[in-house]
């Protein structure tokens, strides 16, 4: 039996020694327990414990799940995300960490619009290049902003990553170092709907790495919930 409120101990523990050791505040980093393939009477059990923040990578699921959990859950959205799904989600998730394409980001906006909402937004960054990774190019990013500058529905909050999957974290932190450089970069951009705030990067292997790096949003799933 995994001991789910242990794990979100060690896990909020390495956050703060993590914080230290780069000279931030553990207030400044946001965990997001990642919940996809988790029962809800799991999530329900570590909203218990005071976590608030669930990312879910299917539609379908967050969609099934959602109505079974009676507590105040803030949902994220953080995987790969279909046009024609953003519809059913556009009202139910606070932040869309996965914007990958400008149709997709269109089509938020429209469907955002419609159920006068403003959505958050993260746009998601290919930074090791992986052929099986979603995300826009480091090299796009300007472009794909300028455009986003004239979506009056959305807000850019940050950007989102996943790096690739490695044995020693530290190969990471490179890749880690150039998104805080790209978030850093675009930081001052004028549009009224972009204000860079949140990187979204480390999930359960790296996030200490992450952290030192400036994450302002980690995605931890098997560090909370065991293996899937
Ligand atoms: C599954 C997932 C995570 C969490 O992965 P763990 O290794 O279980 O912590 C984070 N981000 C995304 C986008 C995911 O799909």
């Amino acid at each position: 039996m995994i001991d789910i409120a242990r794990n979100l101990e060690i896990v909020e523990s390495k956050i703060r020694a993590a914080c230290d050791k780069s000279g931030r505040r553990f207030a400044d980093v946001k965990l997001v327990a990642v919940s996809k393939t988790q029962s809800s009477e799991r999530i329900s059990q570590l909203a218990e414990l005071g976590v608030v923040d669930f990312g879910e990578n299917r539609v379908q699921e967050l969609l099934e799940k959602r109505p079974q959990i009676s507590h105040d859950i803030t949902w994220h959205m953080i995987g790969h995300l279909q046009t024609n799904k953003v519809k059913s989600i556009i009202d139910k998730v606070a932040l869309i960490h996965s914007v990958d394409s400008l149709r997709l980001a269109k089509e938020i906006d429209k469907q955002a619009k419609l159920v006068e909402k403003t959505m958050e937004i993260l746009v998601e960054i290919n930074i090791a290049g992986e052929e099986s990774k979603h995300g826009i190019e480091p090299g796009e990013l300007s472009e794909f902003l300028t455009e986003v500058a004239t979506y009056k529905n959305i807000v850019v909050k940050g950007l989102m990553c996943l790096a690739p999957y490695v044995e020693n974290p530290e190969e990471n932190r490179v890749y880690f170092r150039k998104m805080r450089q790209m978030f850093v970069d675009n930081k001052s951009l004028s549009a009224n709907n972009i204000s860079m705030e949140h990187l979204s990067m480390g999930m359960t292997n790296d996030y200490e790495v992450a952290i030192e790096e400036g994450a302002s949003i980690v995605r931890v799933g098997t560090g909370i919930f065991g293996a899937r």
